[in-house]
């Protein structure tokens, strides 16, 4: 279905390069993905370790830093997103930290989305802070505020598209152009489209974030992050992640890879169920609005239609009846999995005010849109119908 922009003819299609792009095979001439669980790897004589250490030939020495199944991975997300290298990393939030701690010095500044991940938020806030980093945050829609922003000792703009719960759009072309004029990195967290239907690298992204557990796992089964860009860039966060060991394990690497394989299937059907889903909460009585980008309601659609090639598989809804009832849904919805975790193919439901983004501020949640009565569902494989009804039931039973 989608081919990237910057596919020149010739060039494998997405799902070719998904299923084929396979960086070793052993001497067993083994068809799958092989995984390689070991933490070293033995050098043939004094010669070659020396090359290695020095880099002057490429090769496997000590898994914090070189793994054939965490290059496999790091080569396939890089190509799929459209850039040329990457580094893998425990998890998505240790990708986030070493994306900013690679780049940035005390007193450096980041212009940041004001609704980011939870976590992320904490690091700019607690933890960078420490560290003479500083940040502002901005509303993510609004390019004069991006731009008035940007200080003397701005480094870099971070942020969510689409943003989480709120699934509000940024504009990926113009932050693109400003960081270029100002000569910025820009930062994109790509967790909620994944690289089938946003491509940030081609509006000017420098580096591309991902959590791999959402939908690059899509199975709910591993915790693990990556960031990729151009090979210039990424030699810092390299050298980065080498000497601090955030690293990925083997066969978290070979669980995300095996999952690219699949992960075009799986976008189309979780972006056609997350519309069927949208579209009729949209209809649905009880329901006060829904927030999805490729509604036509939805402040940004067209934006949205520009940039990505669906909308993605995060619906986010807000009940009649605040809080308490948004509460009494999730205790009376079947099926549905409650539970901290999004991008799987089980249809999840979670109340990010009470949860996710509890530890923000009432003020805090309000400004990214995190009304106590919102409800966020990453709408899963199963057949659309089930979904509704079970939502519909839900809907109905918690207003009674
Ligand atoms: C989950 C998530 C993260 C953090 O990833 P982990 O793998 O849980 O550490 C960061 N950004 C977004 C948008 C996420 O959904």
């Amino acid at each position: 279905m989608t081919t990237p922009s910057n596919k020149k003819p010739g060039d494998p299609h997405f799902e070719t390069a998904a299923v084929r792009i396979q960086t070793e095979r052993s001497p067993q001439r083994e068809h799958s993905t092989p995984l390689y669980l070991t933490s070293s790897f033995v050098f043939e004589d004094a010669e070659q370790a020396r090359a290695m250490f020095a880099d002057e030939i490429p090769g496997s020495i000590y898994t914090r830093f070189s793994n054939p199944s965490i290059d496999e991975f790091v080569a396939k997300i890089a190509a799929l997103e459209g850039a040329e290298d990457g580094v893998a990393f425990a998890s998505g939030m240790a990708a986030v930290f070493a994306g900013f701690a690679a780049y940035l010095s005390k007193g450096d500044h980041v212009v940041s989305s004001r609704a980011v991940f939870g976590s992320t938020h904490q690091i700019l806030t607690r933890i960078l802070s420490r560290f003479g980093v500083e940040h502002s945050y901005v509303d993510l829609r609004d390019l004069d505020q991006w731009r008035s922003a940007v200080r003397k000792n701005t480094k870099m703009l971070y942020l969510e598209t689409p943003s989480n719960p709120g699934l509000e759009i940024a504009d990926l072309e113009a932050l693109g152009k400003l960081a270029e004029e100002k000569g910025l990195l820009l930062n994109v967290d790509n967790c909620f489209a994944t690289p089938y239907l946003q491509r940030p690298v081609k509006f000017g992204a420098h580096l591309v974030m991902h959590s791999a557990t959402k939908f690059i796992d899509g199975q709910g089964r591993a915790i693990g992050g990556v960031i990729v860009g151009n090979a210039n860039i990424i030699s810092d966060l390299r050298f980065f992640a080498r000497h601090t060991g955030p690293s990925l394990s083997p066969f978290n690497a070979w669980i995300f890879s095996k999952s690219l394989e699949t992960l075009a299937l799986r976008m189309d059907r979780h972006c056609e169920n997350a519309m069927a889903v949208a579209q009729h909460l949209e209809r649905t009585a009880g329901v006060e609005r829904v927030m999805y980008p490729f509604l036509s309601s939805h402040p940004d659609h067209l934006l949205a239609k520009k940039q990505m090639s669906a909308g993605g598989g995060i619906v986010s809804f807000v009940v009649q009846g605040g809080l308490e009832r948004a509460r009494r849904l999730i205790d009376c919805v079947e099926m549905l999995s409650h539970t901290a975790n999004l991008g799987d193919s089980r249809t999840i439901i979670t109340h990010p005010a009470s949860t996710t983004h509890s530890k923000l501020t009432e003020d805090e949640r309000s400004a990214v849109g995190i009304l106590p009565g919102l409800l966020r569902i990453s709408v899963g494989l199963e057949h659309s119908f089930d979904i509704i009804r079970v939502l519909d039931e839900a809907v109905q039973k918690s207003g009674e």
